[in-house]
């Protein structure tokens, strides 16, 4: 798989802040949980400290099919990093759940990418303790 990483650069990674943590465990079995209101139901991400509809803070994990459409992306030409090897594509994914996620798309030629188009998650573990969603054309 074409990730874009270069294999001699460190790429930076998110930091896993404690209201992420049942969506980095998810990450860890090749899951992709979202945060879902445990009185109303409504998906949220980024996860949020309440429910942006009810104002509860029962709030639970659910893990989601991973798939959703391109809503937008952009196609860098030069890298911001060492880490990254340019060109590489950052995604504005809509799940199905509704919910919006930042993520790369990989094994595409950004030529191809269009709004609109069907993709599902991939994993892929970038160090010892991380794993990433990533997203590819179905
Ligand atoms: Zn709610």
């Amino acid at each position: 798989m074409d990730t874009g990483l270069e294999n001699n650069g460190q790429p930076p990674v998110p930091t896993k802040y404690l209201d992420y943590m049942g969506f980095w465990e998810g990450l860890d079995e090749e899951k992709l949980n979202i945060q879902k209101c445990g009185s109303c139901g409504t998906f949220c991400h980024p996860p949020q400290p309440i429910c942006p509809d009810c104002r509860t803070i029962d709030r639970t994990w659910e893990a989601v099919s991973g798939k959703g459409r391109v809503y937008s992306w952009v196609t860098y030409q030069d890298s911001p990093h060492p880490g990254f090897k340019a060109p590489f594509t950052v995604v504005l994914v809509e799940l199905d759940e509704g919910v919006r996620m930042v993520s790369r798309m990989v094994d595409i030629n950004p030529d191809d990418i269009e709004t609109g188009m069907a993709v599902r998650v991939t994993f892929q573990k970038v160090t010892d303790e991380m794993v990433l969603p990533l997203f590819k054309k179905i």
